[in-house]
């Protein structure tokens, strides 16, 4: 559903999220900056959040200077304090939210036998528990509005499991399972969550593997490539906008590395 929007300047803009309010957590870099963007460009009002307060300033001055309706607001999605700040700036901005993008998210990777607990908690509060955290006052207002998309960034690691990521691949299986029952709780309501499982993606995050482990998953990819931070926020735009008819759903953006 396409429609038209006459802007402050006199202009016409044309976008599948025209003037939908979006959440994107973790989104100063790598892939949530990348889904944001995308989102702006197809017309979202946009809030860049990340824990880092340096870079939700400097991702969110840069996209307002493309044009886009953008605001940065800090916010560690571990901290329910922090999280309640950041929505009700959001509320208190635009009145609503119709998209958010659960997409913050850290590795602390080691092979089971030596992985510390204090490194599969942080993972576990990172990646499974902020959603839970920041989905439910989000939730709030979007069912007053009896509309909203939630988007989940989960992994191939948590529907396959990875050695050296038990920690990470129990969260995002975890992210995965809570994506299909809040699918379940909230379609009466108009409200969609979908899930995206990136597999080997260009960031800072598999930056950290090296060349040579990089090289060696290349070569079981199908696709031939790593993916791109741009091809996550594709297959997140689309749940965000066209998928109206879509939820609980898990869609792996891999190359075909998971076929
Ligand atoms: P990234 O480049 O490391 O970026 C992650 C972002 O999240 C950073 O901006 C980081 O802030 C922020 N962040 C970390 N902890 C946070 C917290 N407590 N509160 C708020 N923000 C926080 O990672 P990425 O590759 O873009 O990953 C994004 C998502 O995709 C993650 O959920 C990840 O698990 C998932 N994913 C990635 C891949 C891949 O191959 N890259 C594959 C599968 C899934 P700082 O800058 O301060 O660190």
């Amino acid at each position: 559903m396409q429609t038209n929007t006459a802007t402050k300047e006199g202009t016409t803009k044309m976008g599948m999220l025209d003037d939908k309010v979006a959440i994107v957590t973790g989104s100063g870099r790598g892939i949530g900056r990348a889904i944001a963007t995308l989102m702006m460009n197809q017309g979202a009002k946009i809030v860049i959040t990340d824990i880092n307060e340096e870079t939700t300033k400097s991702t969110a001055a840069e996209l307002k200077a493309e044009g886009g309706d953008v605001i940065g607001v800090a916010c560690n999605v571990t901290n329910s304090e922090s999280i309640e700040k950041m929505v009700e700036a959001v509320l208190n901005q635009w009145g609503r939210i119709d998209i958010l993008v659960n997409n913050a998210g850290i590795t602390r990777d080691d092979l089971f036998i030596r992985m510390t607990e204090e490194n599969w908690q942080a993972v576990i509060d990172t990646n499974l528990t902020s959603a839970f955290k920041v989905t439910k006052p989000v939730l709030k207002a979007m069912s007053k509005q009896r509309f909203g998309r939630i988007i989940n960034i989960a992994s191939t690691t948590g529907v396959h499991g990875n050695a050296g990521q038990a920690n990470y691949a129990a969260a995002k299986a975890g992210l995965i399972g809570f994506t299909k029952t809040i699918a379940r709780e909230y379609a009466s309501r108009n409200i969609t969550c979908n899930a995206v499982a990136p597999g080997f993606i260009a960031t800072d995050m598999t930056k950290a593997l090296g060349e040579e482990k990089i090289s060696k998953v290349v070569e079981h990819i199908p696709l031939g490539r790593m993916g791109t931070p741009e091809d996550i926020a594709r297959a997140v735009a689309f749940f965000a906008g066209p998928a109206e008819y879509v939820t609980g759903q898990v869609i792996k953006v891999d190359g075909g590395l998971y076929i």
